[in-house]
Order: structure tokens, then sequence, then C-alpha cells
């Protein structure tokens, strides 16, 4: 091996994209990502490899074959058509473009068994391109909810509690039964996905994350945002460790 290059596991990050509309690029796109993400899977142990949202699908499988796992992140509501829903009046901001990648993208990793982390809107992708649904806004699952699922709080502080559900693969990686979080979040699950398990929930009853049953296929999702909680505690670095992990063997089974 080149001496120059690392040796550790590429993890592909998908992107977002913002329509630009100040000068002097207005009516431009911008792809992006918030630097979190980058800076998880950095000091996890892996190497962050962004996936701009495309519909070019040799560009992206041209760089789904270099990753050893991805992490799907957080951004706009899934188009509800794609769980047979009708526009609810309170969904917020869809894009069928990165509805349309990221499905794909599912679908490339799935075929491959390369590990797969969700965050956030990547929960919800995860659970919707597995034939799960969603609840279009938390009213919906109930009309008073007993706990703030959008906090106002700075985002690197926790503002809730989940319970892991015991012998889940999410309560081996944390080693605790409970954990508190941050929340960021209109959306939940609604029917879990086949082959899907709940991993854990907050007190409210709220499905705060997910996991596959199937051993052979490492796909774990969470509601919350980890990534924004590692630069002042390593209290969730065990989960991108965990990926970081699985990427690494599957890369020793090529
Ligand atoms: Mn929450």
């Amino acid at each position: 091996m080149n001496k120059s290059h690392s040796n550790k596991p590429v993890i592909g990050i998908t992107t977002n994209f913002l329509d630009i509309t100040d000068a002097p690029f207005s009516g431009h796109q911008r792809i992006y990502v918030n630097k979190g993400y980058i800076d998880a899977i950095t000091i996890a142990g892996g190497i962050p490899l962004l996936l701009p949202v495309s519909d070019n699908t040799e560009t992206t499988n041209h760089l789904l074959s270099l990753v050893d796992g991805v992490l799907l992140s957080g951004g706009q509501d899934v188009h509800p058509s794609l769980y047979n829903e009708e526009c609810h009046p309170l969904l917020g901001t869809t894009s069928k473009e990165r509805d349309a990648f990221e499905v794909h993208v599912i679908d490339h990793i799935r075929k491959n068994n390369k590990p797969l982390l969700g965050i956030c809107r990547g929960q919800q992708i995860i659970n919707v391109a597995f034939g799960g649904t969603l609840y279009q806004d938390l009213s919906l699952y109930s009309p008073s909810l007993a706990i703030k699922h959008s906090q106002e709080e700075p985002w690197d502080q926790a503002t809730h509690r989940i319970r892991l559900v015991p012998k889940s693969m999410l309560h081996q990686i944390f080693n605790h039964s409970e954990v508190l979080t941050n929340s960021y979040h209109h959306q939940a699950v609604k029917d879990v996905a086949p082959g899907f398990s709940v991993a854990a929930s907050s007190e409210d009853g709220i499905i705060e994350a997910l996991e596959k049953n199937d051993p052979s296929s490492w796909i774990v999702s969470v509601q919350w945002h980890p990534e924004l909680m590692i630069y002042n505690s390593s209290q969730m670095l065990p989960l991108f460790r965990a990926l970081i992990s699985e990427a690494r063997s599957h890369r020793s089974q090529k």
C-alpha cells in the first residue's frame, strides 16, 4: 500500500442543496453538508467522502464503489407520495430530487451489504425506502405531546431522554439503558418498515431509533443529531465508532 494513503474506512455522507438567493450567484445551487457529520466521522476514525445530490447514477455508483459505508444526513421532509399519502398541511419542505438520490444510495448499499447509519431525515428515508411510513407532523401522533422535540436550546445540548431497547444493537453500542439526546424533528416513524425493530423511543412513545434485524447487514438509524453532540462530550462517539468498525470489517471481507 502507498504509505501516503490511510487505511481508514471511507464513509460516504449524503449532502443537501440550497437554492442561492443572494448576489453574486443568485439562481445557482449550492451542495453542502453541515460540518458536524464530517467531524464525527473523522473523530471516530473514518475518512469522510461527500456524495453530491445527483440524478447521474453513473457518478453516484462510482462514488459508492469507493465507500465502505454510508451516513445519510438530515434535511427536508421525505415526500409522502413515497409512502402513498397526500401532503398534509403541516408537511415541511420536501425535495423529490434528494429523495430519489437517497433511495438509490440505500438500494446500492443494501445490495452490497455495506453498513448504513441514518440521522434524522436519514432515519425517515431508510424507514420509507424499506416500506415503512411516517407521521407527517408530530401533532398527528398526538395533539398534546408531553415532550418538546424541536428544541430551542443550543444544538450541542441534550434536551430529552430516550430509552434503549434491551438487547438491541444500539443498547450494546451505548452500553446504557437510557441516553440524553438533542431533538430537532417535527416528523417521526409511524409504521416501522418490515425487517426493522425499534431500538429506542422517548418517554412519550416517539420512535427515536431503528435497526435492521438481519445481522448480516448493519443498518442503524437515529432521530436525533448525535453529530452535533461530539464537541463537548464523548457520549455519542460509540455510535460513529460502531459504523466505522462495521465499515472496516466490510472492507476486509472484500
Ligand atoms: Mn426527539
